[in-house]
């Protein structure tokens, strides 16, 4: 059997990545990752919905067992991928999206196979125009997330894909071709050369 395709989504806070994961992950072959996290549950959130909650004793010893493709300490808690359920999740959908930082990416992409694809905002001012719309950002919380953004973008070179998000529907297109793109790679089919070779009479 295939093994879907990992695609990870990065870019700066507020270019608008959520709203792009939720058209794609309307479609039925498209699954997007759960993260596991020591934080506590907020009050709307499930788990194996919004994160797998656990105990920083059960976080240490998934990173002992090797279980942990990346993870981060944030505010005191740890967040990461686990390696079992992205498999799971690969071996299941044809293709498993990834909203990650570029530091994680990075970590990804050293231990498995992955078409990372970077979303950027039109210009620094759009970006600063659609984290203001947001409206939950103070001056410093506001701030701190475009140093991050600059310092996310300079990185963004070393991506497979770019894409400037002009618009949801142009950028959910832009990936559903790259989607598509991807599942036509040569060593995806490469079976199909020794079927068809075998049939010659
Ligand atoms: P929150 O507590 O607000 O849900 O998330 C806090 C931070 O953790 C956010 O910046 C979020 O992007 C990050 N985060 C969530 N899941 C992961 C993960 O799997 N790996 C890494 N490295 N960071 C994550």
């Amino acid at each position: 059997m295939k093994e879907g395709i990992l695609l990870i989504i990065s870019g700066p806070s507020g270019v608008g990545k959520g709203s792009v994961i939720k058209v794609l992950s309307s479609h039925d072959e498209v699954a997007v990752s759960v993260s596991a996290t020591t934080r506590k549950p907020r009050a709307f959130e499930k788990d194996g919905v919004d994160y797998f909650f656990m105990s920083k004793e059960e976080f240490k010893e998934n990173i002992e067992k090797d279980n942990i493709v990346e993870y981060n300490e944030y505010c005191g808690n740890f967040y990461g991928t686990m390696k079992d359920r992205l498999k799971e999740l690969l071996k299941k959908h044809e293709v498993v999206l990834l909203e990650i930082d570029v530091n994680g990416a990075e970590k990804v992409y050293e231990k498995m196979k992955c078409v990372r694809v970077f979303v950027l905002p039109p210009s620094f001012s759009e970006l600063k125009k659609r984290l203001l719309k947001r409206g939950s950002e103070t001056e410093e919380v506001l701030k701190k997330r475009l140093d991050q953004a600059f310092v996310e973008i300079e990185k963004s070179g070393r991506y497979d894909y770019l894409i400037v998000n002009e618009s949801v529907e142009q950028t959910a297109k832009y990936l559903k071709e790259i989607i598509t793109a991807e599942k036509l790679k040569t060593f995806r089919s490469i079976k199909k050369i020794e079927q068809l070779l075998k049939e010659r009479f």
